[in-house]
């Protein structure tokens, strides 16, 4: 059956990978579209949906917006299939072998839709999707853009490695391998090196099906009519430039959270968009009310990091021996293994009594935003830096997977707002870091973040390269839509 475009109103659906990051920030292109008067729907996971309809503020918050639809679809993996930690590369797998046909009907059978708006006239999905999302848009002649949830800089260097193993430079060949530069991502050759590429080029054999699903799955970007980026262009500007000579349309509107609380903030609305699917512990910020000016270093790993018990044990006594006070997510999976092995050790929590304050979910913008935090200890996600940038705040990075071993390189070699500690998990090396953030460099670490987060928010005002980007973004899905 071939596709009928409406003549009615546009309707934009939106089709995020289901973890936290990338509904996180795709909820918020949603809300930005949804209160320049689009209508939008949004195409979740059933688990993942589930998982937001427990927090109620949300629902109500997206119920204002006219013609604005949660939709659900399957993953395609079993009721008691965890989908949390490190099986998010098995979600993206199945979905994008299980859920094609169902999207397709989806498309089909308008499904998507509303009275007013009953067909989808252009499709934005999370890139990693872009294969067979766009096969399918292709197919019913509906516009399709691809978000990319990550940094330019790590969407620039999937772009590359295919020419990266052409120039043998993969595989890695062993440890004593981990600091040779990268010579085949142009504009990075100075200081990229092999430890710094996505973690999914540490297989040792090409054909591993995660290097290979990120790899891919970038290849089918310049497929999309355009890309989305959650960047701007003081950070990233010479490296998008690279990515344009490969997709020319690039609509770079981040940081998206800043960018939606201005535009809330314009339309006199509520300036409240947390899209957590965990629930938020906020007795925090109480703790952080009575603490000096940035005097806390703030540690999250994100929704996804798992660590083991040595691991936290060296970051724990490094933490102490610094004399730093903290405030630390622990998240109830972050530890690996079962059982006690999986607890955090009790001396440590009564020790964190004294010095410091444990939650199990922060609110992280305003924490990041309040004048107590002076630091981040963080897992380097994406959604994780642009927030630290946008606080000004430094950050200490201790990245897990995937693109964090880029974004952590350009934090520390390419914007001067942190320090990179990949690879190595020492309580003297910890302790050192610390010092040198809150401390010994403190001011030159302040100074340059400052700076970019004036940067930051100044793209995201009127005038502002994001700004223009986004309304230019507005337009062109009106124009394609008609
Ligand atoms: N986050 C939060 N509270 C926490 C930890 C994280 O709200 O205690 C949010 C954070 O603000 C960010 C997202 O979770 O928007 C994590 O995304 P990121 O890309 O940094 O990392 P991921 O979880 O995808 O590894």
């Amino acid at each position: 059956m071939e596709h009928q475009v409406s003549h009615r109103l546009p309707r934009v659906l939106i089709f995020p990978l289901p973890a936290q990051g990338p509904v996180n920030s795709m909820l918020k292109l949603a809300e930005l579209l949804a209160l320049q008067g689009l209508h939008v729907t949004f195409l979740n996971t059933q688990f993942t949906h589930n998982r937001l309809l427990l927090h109620a503020d949300i629902q109500a918050r997206f119920a204002t917006y006219p013609g604005f639809l949660f939709k659900t679809i399957s993953d395609g993996l079993p009721d008691d299939h965890p989908r949390s930690g490190d099986t998010v590369m098995e979600v993206i797998r199945s979905i994008n072998t299980e859920s094609k046909s169902v999207f397709r009907h989806m498309l089909v059978s308008d499904e998507l839709g509303s009275e007013n708006s009953p067909s989808v006239t252009c499709i934005i999905v999370d890139g990693i999707f872009g294969g067979f999302a766009t096969d399918i848009a292709n197919e019913l002649h509906i516009p399709i853009i691809h978000f990319r949830t990550l940094g330019a800089c790590c969407i620039w260097v999937n772009l590359c490695i295919p020419k990266v193993i052409e120039g043998r430079e993969l595989p890695i060949r062993g440890e004593e391998d981990m600091d040779r530069l990268i010579r085949n991502v142009p504009g990075t050759e100075r200081f990229l090196r092999c430890r710094d590429l996505p973690s999914f080029c540490r297989a040792r054999n090409l054909t591993d099906p995660d290097l290979q699903v990120f790899v891919q799955q970038t290849l089918h970007s310049p497929r999309a009519q355009a890309i989305i980026l959650n960047t701007f262009e003081d950070l990233e500007g010479p490296i998008i430039s690279h990515i344009r000579t490969l997709c020319p349309n690039i609509y770079s509107i981040g940081p998206l959270h800043m960018h939606l609380k201005l535009r809330l903030a314009n339309n006199e609305a509520s300036s409240q968009s947390s899209n957590n699917l965990f629930e938020v512990d906020r007795s925090c910020i109480a703790w952080l009310d009575a603490q000096p000016p940035k005097s806390i270093i703030y540690i999250s790993f994100g929704s996804f990091t798992v660590m083991t018990r040595n691991q936290l044990i060296e970051f724990w006594y490094g933490l102490v021996n610094s004399n730093a006070r903290f405030l630390w997510v622990a998240r109830l999976d972050l530890v690996a293994g079962d059982g006690e092995e999986a607890q955090i050790p009790l001396e440590l929590l009564e020790e964190s009594r004294e010095r410091g304050f444990i939650v199990g979910w922060a609110p992280q913008e305003e924490v990041l935003a309040h004048p107590a935090v002076g630091g981040f200890l963080t897992h380097s996600g994406w959604n994780s830096t642009l927030e630290s940038i946008v606080a000004g705040v430094p950050m200490i990075c201790w990245p897990y997977f995937a693109d964090q071993q880029v974004n952590s390189r350009f934090v520390s070699e390419v914007w001067k707002i942190g320090i990179d500690i990949k690879d190595v998990c020492d309580r003297k090396i910890v302790e050192k870091m610390l010092n040198d953030l809150m401390v010994e460099r403190k001011e030159e670490f302040s100074k340059a973040a400052d700076e970019i987060s004036r940067l930051a928010r100044q793209s995201v005002n009127e005038g502002g390269s994001s700004y223009y980007n986004l309304d230019r973004l507005i337009e062109d899905i009106r124009l394609t839509s008609s």
